[in-house]
């Protein structure tokens, strides 16, 4: 039989959960409660499902294939980043099947067997997948008080290093790295090594010394920003996340970009999605007061830590004597859904109000209160 290439068998495959019809099917439950994907609760703008139903109001356009450079969504980008002061041509801009595609493609324009990519861990799996399969070595450094250890990624750095992944804010622990922590790492840092600053969380941060990794960009160092519509804007369902570096390396990864690896309709409700600001300060809104009140439920369970968040979830550390999959699978049973993220941690995405007070009521349950 056909043998996979070696490094194919060293991946460790991503397992989706249980569609969620089955899980309510089986749990008789009528509706779970689903917030383990980090995904946004109140779903995108109705502006975005206006302008898709316009769309399909020509069903013969189904037909055509998707506008290949992205013109009128990259329009869109260039416009919101002038209004903060930063000019992008289309030649910067690079649209991705989610931003997880970017990163699938900046590794394959970079990484070829034996090259280096140095990441943090726990950190978003999908940087060691790409490496991997790509016959590359994913180097990963353990989170420094839950965060980057950007030091220690440093002292990773050899000859063969191309790639460092930043995720800021970083999943699972919805923790971020400073801007004066971001500069000093970029200072000490081989200016041949692509920084791929993973910013899938930007719109929820909060904390105002964020980095400016865009300085580094209209600097020209080699930098690639990923965000995505797939959490703020709220289209985990269409696939779409955009990527800004200078045109040299936009141009290298085009060619291994898919002609049409971004669809219509993902492209037309992204381009709706960035132009109402309205319902993005709603979602933000709705975050942070889901936010603090988790934050103070949680407070009042003795037995537990959870970290302050950056993000649109609270990553939890469960005490010694519990893990994750216990209480994993006391939720499910009470129709919550979150995700098991470690042995002794869960990831609990923020929900609406009341998705928000069942998972504090299942959680309360599980600890006896
Ligand atoms: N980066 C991070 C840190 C993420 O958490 C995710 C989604 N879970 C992604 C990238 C990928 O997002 P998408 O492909 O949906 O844009």
């Amino acid at each position: 039989m056909i043998k996979p290439l070696p490094y194919v068998q060293k991946i460790q495959p991503y397992i989706p959960g249980k569609p969620i019809k089955e899980v309510e099917r089986e749990l008789g439950i009528k509706q779970c409660i689903k917030l383990a994907s980090n995904e946004n609760p109140l779903g995108p703008s109705p502006k975005v499902v206006e302008s898709i139903m316009d769309f399909l109001s020509n069903p013969a356009e189904l037909a055509r294939y998707p506008e290949g450079s992205g013109f009128y969504l990259k329009n869109a980008l260039c416009e919101l980043f002038a209004t903060r002061g930063v000019n992008l041509t289309h030649d910067e801009i690079i649209l991705g099947n989610g931003s997880n595609e970017l990163i699938d493609i900046a590794v394959k324009t970079y990484i070829g067997p034996g090259d280096e990519a140095v990441m943090a861990t726990p950190s978003f799996v999908v940087y060691a997948m790409s490496v991997t399969a790509q016959g590359g070595v994913a180097k990963e450094v353990t989170l420094k008080e839950w965060r980057h250890d950007l030091e220690g990624m440093l002292k990773e750095i050899t000859d063969r290093t191309k790639i460092v992944f930043i995720a800021n804010p970083n999943n699972p622990t919805g923790t971020m790295n400073y801007r004066d922590e971001f500069d000093s790492f970029m200072k000490a840092l081989r200016e041949d090594i692509l920084v791929v600053v993973d910013e899938a969380y930007y719109e929820y941060v909060t904390e105002p010394d964020y980095p400016d990794t865009l300085k580094y960009f209209k600097d020209g160092r080699d930098i690639l920003i990923l965000r995505t519509f797939s959490k703020a804007y709220g289209l985990a369902s269409l696939r779409i996340g955009y990527g800004v570096a200078k045109k040299e390396i936009i141009t290298e990864m085009n060619r291994i970009r898919e002609p049409f690896n971004t669809n219509t309709i993902a492209q037309i409700a992204a381009e709706a999605a960035l132009k109402d600001e309205e319902h993005l300060k709603k979602v933000l809104e709705i975050n942070e007061k889901g936010k603090q009140y988790l934050y103070s439920e949680l407070d009042k369970i003795r037995q537990i830590q959870y970290l302050p968040t950056q993000t649109n979830f609270i990553y939890i550390i469960l005490p010694e004597s519990i893990s994750s999959k216990e209480v994993f699978d006391s939720l499910l049973r009470q129709g919550v859904i979150i995700r098991p993220v470690g042995p002794r941690q869960i990831r609990v995405t923020i929900g609406l109000p009341e998705e928000n007070k069942a998972f504090i009521e299942s959680l309360k349950k599980f600890f006896g209160g």
